[in-house]
């Protein structure tokens, strides 16, 4: 008799949180587990930021999975997920292959949302994944290198718009304004000419934050020359920039070489695609994070939605959430290998949230206190080399881990 299938989608911090734990709590006569994932290399999607600003070299954001599972127990399947046929209880994968399973564990996390702006696909990047980043770190540094090559200069090479002012666009404002001071001392630019652009519509800087926190982060990054449009919409990015407004009538174009999409993620277009019930891509759980819809499929991080009972809101999308996630989908799936149907309920242990403002700065709410300047910083730190603790105990932290404290 064929041994029960587990398959796990996703080597972000969903999956291989589930992976690790799991490999932990059944043996191989039990069942055999298989983990999916797009690259060999699982990378620090909170990190990724700093791989796209280029303070942050991308091989220290990412490591190989093989290095972390247990590969006498977990097949890693290095593949594209296209597909999850649930009637039929298989995935589809880009090489052809079906992969039959008996339970499935969802952890594809997310991509950026639009809004069905126009332009933005076309003319905006975005951080998604370590190519991405590694292609903004690039085109950022092309566009210094070659100004001072072109004839007639063109000050738009010089300009960096970043769409939205929550978590993802203020930590890399934060990096960015460290780093165009660097690339002007390479490339001979006076760095007057440069600009740092965020456009928000919402009307407040990392709305629902602290506010004292939040002013503290609003005056350290204008101090490094950062520009806030604040309660202005991005209406439209095109080839030369894009087109903002607070109104239909005060419309502008900022001419940029570079803009950053930055302001929201829905879930993997896998979700959609496989006929999941679904809010912009992130399917509702039960409180034992399976699918409403299917006793045998867990949904977890990015690609999954909880409501938070207290506000009546969902949870934001976060790697903290994704990880505890992970944590209780391997108890969860351990218990229904065993024969056990009384599943335990998901409920987030949030510690606190830390937003960094480049390398040496910070703010964060942790365990209630507010925290600033170097100690969020530190703590910042601490959080980094955590995930890697929990997924690959000390060595992996001792290789990939931060260790610059001031
Ligand atoms: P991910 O970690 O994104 O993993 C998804 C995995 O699935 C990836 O390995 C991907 O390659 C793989 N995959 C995707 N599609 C396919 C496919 N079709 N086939 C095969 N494999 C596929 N959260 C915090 O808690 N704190 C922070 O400070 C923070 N900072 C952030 C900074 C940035 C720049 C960004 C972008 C996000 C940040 N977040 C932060 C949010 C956090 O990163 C996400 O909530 C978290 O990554 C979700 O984990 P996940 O496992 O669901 O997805």
């Amino acid at each position: 008799m064929r041994k029960p299938r587990i398959v796990v989608l996703g080597a972000g911090y969903a999956g291989l949180m589930t992976v690790t734990r799991l490999q932990k709590q059944i043996s191989t006569s039990e069942a055999e587990i298989v983990l999916v994932n797009r690259d060999d290399y699982h990378y620090e999607t909170t990190w990724l930021h700093e791989a796209s600003a280029g303070t942050l070299h991308h091989d220290r954001v990412r490591y190989q999975v093989r290095d972390v599972i247990d590969n006498n127990k977990v097949k890693f399947v290095q593949d594209t997920v296209e597909d999850i046929k649930r009637e039929e209880k298989k995935v589809l994968l880009g090489s052809g292959e079906e992969l039959e399973y008996d339970y499935l564990v969802v952890g594809l996390g997310a991509i950026p949302e639009t809004f069905g702006i126009p332009g933005l696909h076309e003319h905006a990047f975005m951080i998604k994944n370590i190519n991405s980043s590694r292609q903004i770190r690039e085109h950022i540094e092309y566009a210094f290198a070659s100004y001072n090559m072109d004839e007639v200069k063109d000050d738009s090479k010089l300009t960096i718009v970043v769409g939205g002012a929550g978590f993802t666009g203020i930590e890399l404002l934060g990096e960015l304004a460290n780093r165009v001071p660097e690339l002007c001392r390479e490339y001979d630019i006076d760095y007057k000419k440069t600009r740092l652009i965020c456009v928000e519509a919402a009307p407040m800087v990392l709305p629902g934050f602290d506010e004292e926190l939040v002013k503290y982060a609003v005056a350290q990054l204008e101090k490094k020359g950062v520009e806030f449009r604040i309660g202005t919409a991005v209406k439209e990015a095109t080839e030369t920039g894009v087109i903002v407004g607070k109104g239909e009538d005060e419309v502008e174009e900022i001419k940029s070489a570079t803009v950053i999409w930055a302001a929201g993620v829905r879930g993997n277009p896998v979700i959609e695609k496989a006929g999941f019930e679904n809010m912009r891509g992130r399917v509702k759980v039960r409180p034992d994070l399976r699918s409403i819809e299917h006793d045998e499929v867990f949904i977890i991080g990015d690609s999954s939605l909880m409501i938070n009972e207290e506000v009546n809101r969902p949870y934001p999308p976060t790697a903290q959430i994704a990880m505890q996630q992970g944590e209780l989908t391997a108890k969860n799936v351990a218990a229904l290998l065993k024969g056990n149907n009384d599943l335990a309920s998901f409920t987030p242990d949030l510690k606190g949230t830390v937003c960094s403002l480049g390398e040496d700065d910070a703010i964060g709410l942790v365990f209630g206190k507010k925290l600033y300047g170097t100690s969020a910083s530190f703590m910042k730190k601490m959080v980094d080399n955590r995930a890697l603790f929990m997924v690959g105990g000390p060595g992996l932290v001792f290789k990939k881990g931060k260790f610059k404290f001031m």
